[in-house]
């Protein structure tokens, strides 16, 4: 089988590689640090299937012009991919599918807003409607910064128009599981659990970024919960979708809370998680392309099945990021990373520089993936290949999987010696 992966960061190489054990794999437009990138448009590429990675291109339509061009996609059209492009949306379909999820309002009115919040008690959740690139979100116990937000978001000061309508949220709390389901439309399949860090800095500390590290299995998530998530999140939600008339094809990724009622869903996103991609993938033991392709197809057959190696990802990201990412700082180290032990260096926002050499590009640069018997080790071996790494203010997290592999400190002794503090 030919694949064709739509996209150019750290997940788009994760499901290159991964496919790669099977099939023939092309990148577009990928980047300088992924292998089979091409800069063809993918309305121009011949491929068997075709699966495309980021949400920006679904919500803007790109598997109903490939369908339409009798192209197999793996990933919904605009009309499900408006579950991550418009939160009050999404909102709404869970409500009306009856899955358990915070209360909320949705706002245009700055008064309006600011009354919504007076009736929450202590955690406040202000939300871009749409898309901010995994930014818009601002979680505070400070009423003071959720009206700044609001009235940053309401103005279109901080988001453009992304902003001019928010969702309110409670505060909801408890450990977060991303779930990614495979969807053929009718049926769904959970591939294993993760957990990622969104917060930039260690002890969850500083801004919202896309993701800065994430591991798998997850050891709070056992069958039980996964089948509950199932049961009462993506089932219900994939027949509301139905209801609707939208034949969901693609990835339907759960962001849960895990909070003392049971798990409530806080959002859906219509694509592989990343860096969620990164540390779930790799496990996979069936066959990757044909999954995809069979749910492309509304065919779903195969199981996902998973090896027992952990997986955890440390996501290494450019000074600056999330605010103000530098680019250019040439990327050193990388062969002695890629050297160590159950890694595997996957390249998001990278350039080509002289000869060989990689350049810093986006904010998250390189996601770097460390396998083991456990958790720990996969940790271990993530962090000794990120000690490899280097370039003028790389920035890393330290506590990436620290908690789940019961290390209270948060680091190891040899995590201490590695630089890559902002
Ligand atoms: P989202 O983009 O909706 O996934 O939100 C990004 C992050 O904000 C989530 O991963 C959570 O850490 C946090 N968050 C979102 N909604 C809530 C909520 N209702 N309560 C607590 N934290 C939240």
């Amino acid at each position: 089988m030919r694949v064709c992966v739509v996209g150019s960061g750290g997940r788009e190489h994760a499901l290159a590689h991964v496919m790669r054990r099977t099939a023939e794999v092309v990148v577009t437009p990928g980047n300088a640090g992924i292998p089979g990138s091409v800069p063809i448009p993918p309305s121009e590429i011949d491929a068997d299937l075709f699966v495309i990675g980021p949400e920006v291109p679904l919500v803007d339509g790109l598997a109903d012009r490939l369908r339409a061009q009798g192209k197999l996609v793996f990933g919904p059209g605009a009309d499900g991919a408006r579950l991550e492009g418009s939160k009050a949306w999404m909102k709404q379909v869970l409500v009306e599918a009856g899955v358990p999820t915070a209360r909320y309002g949705t706002f245009v009115e700055p008064d309006d807003a600011h009354g919504f919040l007076d009736t929450l008690d202590g955690l406040y959740v202000v939300k871009t409607d749409g898309l901010a690139a995994g930014k818009g979100v601002t979680v505070t116990e400070s009423i003071d910064e959720a009206r700044d937000a609001v009235t940053n978001f309401l103005s279109g000061a901080a988001f453009g128009d992304a902003g001019r309508r928010v969702v309110i949220e409670e505060g909801l709390t408890g450990p977060e599981l991303s779930v990614l389901a495979i969807c053929d439309g009718r049926r769904a399949v959970a591939l294993a659990p993760a957990q990622d860090f969104k917060r930039v800095d260690d002890g969850d500390q500083g801004p919202n970024t896309g993701g800065m590290g994430a591991y798998s299995p997850v050891p709070v998530a056992g069958p039980e919960v996964m089948a509950m998530v199932m049961d009462q999140a993506v089932d219900p939600t994939l027949a509301a979708l139905r209801a609707q008339g939208i034949d969901y094809r693609g990835v339907l990724y759960a962001g849960l809370m895990l909070t003392p009622g049971g798990p409530k869903v806080i959002e859906y996103n219509v694509r592989f998680g990343d860096p969620e991609a990164q540390v779930v993938l790799p496990r996979l033991r069936t066959d990757l392309a044909d999954l995809l392709a069979e749910a492309a197809a509304g065919a779903l057959r195969s199981d996902p099945g998973f090896g027992p190696d952990a997986a955890v990802t440390v996501v290494c990201a450019s000074e600056g990021y999330p605010h103000a990412p530098r680019p250019g700082d040439v990327i050193a180290g990388l062969d002695q990373a890629r050297r160590v032990e159950g890694v595997t260096v996957f390249c998001a926002g990278v350039a080509a520089g002289l000869g060989d050499e990689l350049l810093t590009e986006g904010g998250r640069v390189l996601d770097v993936t460390g396998m083991g018997p456990d958790l720990a080790t996969a940790r271990h071996r993530a962090y000794q290949a990120v000690a490899a790494l280097s370039w003028p203010g790389m920035h890393v997290r330290h506590d990436i999987a620290a908690a789940a592999c019961g290390d209270a400190a948060g680091l190891h002794e040899s995590d201490h010696q590695q630089g890559g503090q902002r």
